[in-house]
C-alpha cells in the first residue's frame, strides 16, 4: 500500500466486507459435495490454464502440464516455473494465495516445492480445507456459477437444500443455443434440449418455447444472472419470417450463409435479453476474446486450456444498436459489459452512460478488468476510465471468473489497488481527505453496490 491514507481505507473499510463473486466457473458438482482435494495439484493446478500457459512458455513439456506425470512432478514444474512469472499477475496470486490459505510464507520455487506440497495437501486433507471451507475462509457470502439452459441445476438444488450459509447460485449461459456457425454442433445442442424439455423442436417458435422452459426453471432455482460469452454484440436487422427461415435450414443440416448466421444470433440475443428484462435478471456481457487459436491443441485438448487470446473485434456500433431497440421498448434489463481488449475501455466507459433511465444507481455497468486484463495495471486502467467518463462510486466491483477455489484473494487485490488510487488522490490533495466518505465508497465498492445490484 501506498500510503496511510490507501493503508486506512483498506484494513478499515475493505479488508472485512463479505465477498460477492458474481461471476465464476466453479463446479456446483464439488460445492455440493463439499469435496476435499487430494493434493495441492488438483486443487491448484487442475483447470488452470494461466498457469498452463505460462509452463509452456516456460517451456515445460505438455506431459508435466496436462499430460500423465504424476501429481507432484506436474507440482514441481510448476514451482520451478514461478520464478520466471515476475511482474506477470501469477507470481502474486502464488503467494497470495499460499499466505492467504495455508499461511505458507515461502516463495515458491524448485527448492521449495517439496516442503510446500507436502504441507499444503495435508492441510487440504481437513475438515477446515473442503471446498465450501475454502470459500468459508475468504468469507464469501455468494457465489454465482455458469451454466448451460440444459443443465439439470441438481447440484444447486443439492447445495440448497443442505442450507449452506453460502449462497450459491446458478447463471444462465447460452451460447452454446445461439452458436449457429456449426450447425451440426447446434442440431446436437438441440437435441439435448428436446430431452431436458420434453419438446420436440421442429420449428422456431418451438425452439423459443423450450429455451425460455429453461429461462423459468433457472428463475425457479433462484437464478438472477444470465452470462454470454461473444466476440461481439449481433445487432443485424431481420424479419421474424427470416429467423424462421434460417432455424428451418439448421434443422435440415444446411450450413448457413454467413449473413443468416448473423441474424440468428442477433435475434437470439434479444430473446434472452427480453426475457433477462421481464424477470428483473442482470444480463452479462463477456465480448472480444479471440479463441481457440491453436487448432493443433484444440484437438487434443478441447476448448479453455489455455489458447485464447485478445481479439480486435468492432465493438461499439452494434453494442450501442442492441441497447438501444432494448432500451426503445422499454426491455433493457441491468446490463454489465466486459471487454477483453483494453483498447475498448473508454469506449465501454462512456457507452453505459448512454442508457441509464434513472430506475436504479448504475443500471448499466463496465465489467471489472477481465481474464487478460485481471491485473493490476488492467484493473487501475478500467477503474480509471470508469471516474473519468462515469462514476467509480456506483461500481459493482469485482469477480473472480475462476474454475479455482483457490482464487479469491484476487478480491483482496482488487481491492487494495482501488484504496491506493484513493489514498494517492488524497496525498495528492485531489480528494479531500474525508475518511467516512471514502471509506463508505470503499465499502460500496467491495461489496453494498453489488449486493444491491444483484437480487440474490
Ligand atoms: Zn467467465
Amino acid at each position: 500500500m501506498k500510503n496511510e491514507t490507501a493503508q486506512q481505507l483498506y484494513h478499515e473499510f475493505a479488508k472485512d466486507m463479505p465477498i460477492i463473486d458474481y461471476h465464476n466457473h466453479l463446479i456446483p458438482e464439488q460445492i455440493a459435495n463439499d469435496i476435499n482435494f487430494e493434493n495441492l495439484t488438483q486443487v491448484w493446478l487442475y483447470g488452470d490454464h494461466y498457469k498452463w500457459r505460462a509452463m509452456r512458455t516456460n517451456g515445460v513439456n505438455e506431459d508435466y502440464i496436462t499430460g500423465g506425470k504424476s501429481d507432484y512432478e506436474k507440482f514441481e514444474k510448476w514451482a520451478e516455473t514461478v520464478p520466471y512469472t515476475l511482474r506477470n499477475p501469477l507470481y502474486h496470486w502464488t503467494h497470495l494465495e499460499l499466505q492467504r490459505y495455508f499461511n505458507v510464507y515461502d516463495i515458491l520455487d524448485g527448492k521449495s516445492a517439496r516442503k510446500i506440497y507436502d504441507e499444503c495437501t495435508a492441510k487440504l486433507q481437513t475438515k477446515e480445507y473442503s471446498v465450501q471451507g475454502l470459500l468459508r475462509m475468504r468469507n464469501v457470502e455468494a457465489v454465482c456459477t455458469t451454466d448451460d439452459p440444459v443443465d439439470a441445476l441438481n447440484f444447486h438444488q443439492q447445495i440448497a437444500k443442505d442450507g449452506s450459509d453460502i449462497k450459491v447460485r446458478p447463471a444462465f449461459r447460452p451460447d452454446k443455443a445461439m452458436a449457429a456457425d456449426d450447425v451440426a454442433g447446434l442440431n446436437a445442442y438441440i437435441s439435448k434440449l428436446e430431452a431436458v424439455t420434453d419438446l420436440s423442436i421442429a420449428d422456431f417458435d418451438t425452439y423459443l418455447q423450450a429455451l425460455k422452459k429453461r429461462h423459468d426453471y433457472f428463475a425457479a432455482n433462484g437464478c438472477s444472472i444470465s452470462d454470454h460469452g461473444l466476440e461481439q454484440i449481433y445487432a443485424e436487422d431481420y424479419t421474424d419470417a427470416e429467423i424462421k427461415a434460417i432455424f428451418d435450414k439448421i434443422r435440415s443440416g444446411k450450413d448457413l450463409e454467413h449473413t443468416e448466421v448473423l441474424k440468428f444470433k442477433s435475434a437470439m440475443l434479444i430473446y434472452f435479453a427480453i426475457w433477462d428484462h421481464e424477470k428483473g435478471w442482470v444480463q452479462q456481457y463477456h465480448l472480444g476474446a479471440l479463441r481457440n487459436n491453436n487448432t493443433r491443441m484444440l484437438s487434443q485438448l478441447g476448448p479453455d486450456t489455455g489458447w485464447d487470446s485478445i481479439g480486435d473485434f468492432s465493438q461499439a456500433r452494434q453494442i450501442s444498436k442492441f441497447l438501444n431497440k432494448l432500451d426503445t421498448e422499454d426491455k433493457l434489463a441491468k446490463t454489465i459489459l466486459y471487454n477483453l481488449n483494453p483498447a475498448d475501455n473508454e469506449l465501454m466507459a462512456t457507452m453505459i452512460g448512454n442508457f441509464n433511465d434513472g430506475s436504479v444507481a448504475g443500471k448499466v455497468q463496465f465489467g471489472s478488468g477481465w481474464w487478460f486484463l485481471d491485473q493490476k495495471d488492467g484493473m487501475i486502467k478500467q477503474m480509471n476510465a470508469l471516474s473519468n467518463m462515469g462514476l467509480l462510486s456506483r461500481f459493482v466491483g469485482m469477480l473472480t471468473d475462476s474454475r479455482s477455489f483457490l482464487s479469491y484473494p484476487r478480491h483482496e487485490y482488487f481491492r487494495r489497488l482501488l484504496c491506493n488510487l484513493f489514498g494517492e488522490d488524497v496525498e495528492n490533495g485531489e480528494l479531500p481527505a474525508d475518511i467516512e466518505w471514502l471509506g463508505k465508497v470503499v465499502k460500496d465498492i467491495c461489496y453494498y453496490n453489488a449486493k444491491n445490484y444483484f437480487s440474490l
